[in-house]
């Protein structure tokens, strides 16, 4: 059942609902008045449950098309995940790393937020990458004091 069925069952009941009111105005018998009365009475009755279910129906496939929309989100977003994996790099951080392709680094904290981030190697030095997402940095190749970089003492 859908919402234009119920429609049509609320058109139906209310046309007949109509036609007991036309009796109702002959103002026969009184017997049959009351018999009248009492289905016009249930008629309506009847008709409020079936206004109240269509918008009942009309909530619940909006609250199930908005679903639908996040499974999908959360469908695509899992599979662009699924292209790095969780890994610890030589300078300690654990990070993301892509699976083929292209290597490089993404951020786990903004992974946390559905954002990708690829690392950058800011600093040669010290071996850490920054994100551009959130500015946190990672210790990604291991630290090494270049001799060429190092601060030279003077020796007399
Ligand atoms: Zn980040």
């Amino acid at each position: 059942m859908d919402i234009g069925s119920i429609k049509l069952a609320y058109d139906g009941l209310k046309s007949a609902k109509d036609i007991f009111s036309a009796f109702e105005d002959l103002k026969s018998e009184s017997e049959s008045i009351a018999k009248i009365n009492e289905a016009v009475k249930q008629v309506g009755l009847a008709q409020e449950t079936l206004f109240e279910l269509r918008e009942e129906l009309f909530k619940l496939q909006e609250s199930n098309n908005k679903l639908k929309k996040q499974l999908s989100e959360e469908k695509a977003w899992e599979l662009k995940l699924s292209s790095y994996e969780l890994v610890k790099t030589e300078g300690g951080a654990v990070v993301y790393k892509t699976t083929q392709g292209l290597e490089y680094y993404i951020c786990p904290s903004c992974v946390v937020k559905k954002e990708i981030h690829p690392l950058q190697d800011g600093n040669v030095v010290s071996g850490r990458f920054d994100c551009p997402g959130c500015d946190k940095g990672f210790p990604i190749t291991k630290f090494e004091q270049s001799a060429g970089l190092s601060v030279g003492v003077i020796r007399r």
